[in-house]
């Protein structure tokens, strides 16, 4: 394998190595560059303590992000390196964390806890690939595996059944037999972990490029993460795999297609539990509630005043992943149709069109001076919006207060 490091690692790798330490970069990097793919970070190991790599590094910054765990930043030519220890983990109790770490100075026993064989495996251009697992034969076939006995792995961390789910979905491997049915079997584990983890977990298989597959390998795990039984039980769920397949790669949008079935309400309470950030739970509730809105060029303008401009735009794009994932033969229609509608919004506020009261000709002393007070006044100003996106009255002054007498004098 030859794998051209970045300048700053590969010069922490020498410093390392020149001090005595064995030192290899670890995990994802060296996955992903076994799969061709380009390493978004790189986690460096080795068999140097804390202690000694302040000392290797000692004109460096040093940022002591995990000491405990054998874990410190150092940043080299401006790129920040996470360099550990190699280390064991102790006995775990609680599903998730080791009581203890036991630091090691040999790579193999660093490699055995790790949790896929495709992450296990570690590089450095000194000694070349360490693979004790099998993780670039796994990488060439495509498979997601358990590294050690995937029953006694989930055990120890359960959450590893949702990042083999997520590996399998963003990579598109399938999960080896015994694998997934541990992954199954562990599934009512999942409780023991955090919601923020398991959100983020679930955000990050809904991103993937096979999460349709994905889903519908494991409605069981899904259901065991989160209360999903009437989505993935109903006769609609392989179109809600579907739609999020088909939904662009966005966690509102992807969340939003997961949930389209739900009420709005019953979406909010889905990611509430999940810890979701409120803006999120916020975007997907009030797709989820719009869902069934018609959208069509002449009603756009009133779609803009409901939901306003960037959810306008989401909604597009949520209501042609649905057409798209029910009418699969329909996909591109359904995708030229919302670019159409998209561009059509664009244009109305380009041209200033009035969707808000801010824009519209009137306001509330207006209202006032017509003998209007207090709710009436807002009341008032809503009903001549709505007149003006559909069209019915022009939105300038004089025609605006006609209208708005003659509905007082309706109304008395
Ligand atoms: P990504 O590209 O998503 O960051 P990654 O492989 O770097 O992928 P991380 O979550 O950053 O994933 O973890 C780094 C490495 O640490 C993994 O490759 C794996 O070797 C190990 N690892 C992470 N989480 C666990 C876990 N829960 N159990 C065992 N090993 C783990
Ligand atoms: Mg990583």
């Amino acid at each position: 394998m030859k794998f051209v490091l970045p300048q700053p690692v590969a010069e922490a790798l020498t410093r390392l190595e020149e001090a005595g330490f064995a030192a290899y970069v670890v995990g994802g990097c060296v996955r992903d560059h076994a799969l061709g793919m380009t390493p978004h970070d790189f986690d460096i190991c080795t068999a140097a303590l804390p202690e000694d790599m302040e000392r290797v590094f000692q004109k460096e910054r040093v940022i002591e992000t995990g000491m405990r765990h054998g874990t410190l930043t150092v940043v080299l030519d401006g790129m920040p390196l996470e360099i550990t220890t190699f280390r064991l983990d102790g006995e775990y109790l609680d599903g998730r964390h080791p009581v203890s770490v036991q630091f090691t100075d040999r790579v193999e026993e660093d490699l055995s806890r790790r949790d896929f064989t495709i992450n296990a495996m570690a590089y450095s251009p000194a000694r070349g690939l360490q693979d004790p697992f099998g993780g670039q034969a796994d990488c060439a076939s495509g498979i997601i595996r358990c590294v050690g006995a995937p029953e006694k792995r989930f055990h120890e961390d359960a959450l590893r059944i949702l990042r083999a789910l997520r590996f399998s979905s963003r990579l598109g491997f399938p999960i080896e037999e015994n694998t997934a049915r541990a992954a199954r079997g562990g599934r009512f584990m999942l409780d023991k972990i955090s919601r923020e983890r398991i959100a983020a977990e679930l955000t990050g298989l809904l991103l993937g490029e096979r999460a349709g597959a994905t889903l519908a390998a494991f409605p069981d795990v899904l259901c065991a993460a989160v209360p999903l039984q009437t989505v993935t039980d109903a006769p609609e769920w392989p179109v809600t795999v579907k739609r999020v397949d088909t939904a662009p790669r966005d966690d509102a949008l992807r969340w939003t297609a997961l949930l389209w079935d739900l009420t709005g309400s019953a979406a909010r309470e889905i990611l509430k539990g999940l810890k979701m950030p409120t803006r999120l739970i916020e975007t997907v509730g009030s797709l989820v509630d719009a869902r069934s809105m018609p959208l069509r060029h002449e009603n756009l303008q009133e779609a803009l005043m409901r939901l306003g401009a960037d959810r306008l735009y989401q909604l597009i794009s949520a209501q042609a992943s649905d057409q798209a994932a029910r009418r699969p033969e329909m996909q591109a229609d359904a995708q030229e149709h919302a670019r159409a509608l998209a561009k059509a919004v664009s244009r109305l506020i380009e041209e200033n069109a009035c969707y808000t009261l801010n824009q519209l000709a009137v306001g509330g002393r207006d209202m006032a001076a017509l003998g209007l007070r207090g709710q009436a006044i807002g009341a008032a100003l809503n009903a001549l919006l709505l007149r003006v996106v559909r069209g019915e009255t022009a939105n300038e002054r004089d025609a605006l207060l006609s209208a708005a007498r003659e509905a007082a004098l309706n109304s008395q």
